[in-house]
């Protein structure tokens, strides 16, 4: 299974900054330590033409030279950098990676990545460019032929909402922007997604998968995607400290087993990428990822007997 990382792009961020810039180093050792058949590549750099897919060439020039203004970066909470400027890029590059990939094996996967509250014109919330956004249109391209539109469904179980995704697909049908989010939690003026399901505070296991059910049923009756990109957030965990609700360790592996087996049962190739994850305890966030990467590794090995 193929899995892109931009790593190794550490930001410069102030002490005591709340990005939690380590997990990506530590995600990565515990791949090479627990899943070792997982194949590592660097993610490649998305290009302008590629961000033009689902952002303003003003924010694109922007970005890039440095003259975004300093209220647009308060937005993002990131201090400008060239640093920053190239993982965004490498993390938008690893997504479109990823995406290729799962179409090639079925699974494959961003280390990073998730980026969901960049608006075509516009950051935030410690996202730059919109990944899935940019990867969707973009194997649309390389996809739609004789006529036939690629259909993207974007499963965003990040504990905040999509809101960038969902502002980027709000009048474009083919992509369905699914959110299942904590309905007190950032960001406090939502956007409307193709599906909303809006969580109470302190939400667990038990109605977290309910919802998920219910919230994939519906997807399943108004949308057939030939793509499915999973934004597997580790936010939800219980000890995660801007999350707000209660999942555990086995009720977030329930949730990405519930997402695989969903794609997998319909042969829809499923691109995954990292999104938020903030436990106090940066390993657990860690552990999460690692369990998401247990179930994605499970699914793509059935993708490969299946083709023998
Ligand atoms: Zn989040």
């Amino acid at each position: 299974m193929r899995a892109f990382y931009s790593g190794q792009f550490v930001l410069p961020l102030p002490p005591g900054h709340r990005f939690p810039m380590s997990r990506y180093a530590l995600l990565r050792d515990r791949l090479l330590e627990h899943l070792p058949a997982v194949d590592m590549d660097q993610a490649p750099r998305a290009t302008d033409g590629e961000l033009a897919l689902a952002h303003t060439p003003q924010w694109i020039a922007a970005i890039s030279d440095g003259s975004v203004s300093p209220q647009a970066m308060r937005e993002i909470g990131f201090p400008w950098s060239e640093a920053m400027v190239e993982r965004s890029r490498r993390s938008t590059g690893a997504t479109i990676a990823a995406c290729r990939a799962a179409f090639a094996g079925g699974v494959a996967a961003n280390m990073a990545g998730g980026t969901h509250h960049a608006y075509a014109d516009k950051g935030g919330g410690f996202c730059v460019f919109n990944d899935a956004a940019v990867a969707a249109r973009l194997m649309q391209a390389e996809h739609g032929r004789g006529g036939r539109q690629l259909k993207v469904a974007v499963i965003d179980l990040d504990v905040h909402q999509g809101n960038g995704t969902a502002s980027i697909f709000r009048s474009d049908p083919s992509v369905f922007t699914l959110s299942l989010h904590g309905q007190k939690n950032f960001p406090f003026r939502k956007e409307a997604s193709d599906l909303d399901v809006e969580l109470p505070d302190g939400c667990g296991d038990a109605d977290y998968l309910t919802a998920l059910e219910h919230a994939l049923d519906e997807l399943d009756r108004r949308f057939s995607p030939g793509l499915v990109i999973y934004l597997a957030g580790a936010d939800p965990f219980e000890r995660d400290r801007l999350g707000r609700l209660k999942l555990t360790f086995d009720g977030l592996e329930a949730r990405d087993r519930r997402v695989f087996d969903w794609a997998w049962q319909r042969r829809v190739p499923l691109a995954f990428a990292m999104a938020g994850g903030y436990a106090s305890d940066i390993a657990e966030t860690v552990q999460v990822q690692l369990g998401t990467f247990k179930v994605a590794f499970d699914y793509w090995r059935r993708w490969q007997n299946a083709a023998r």
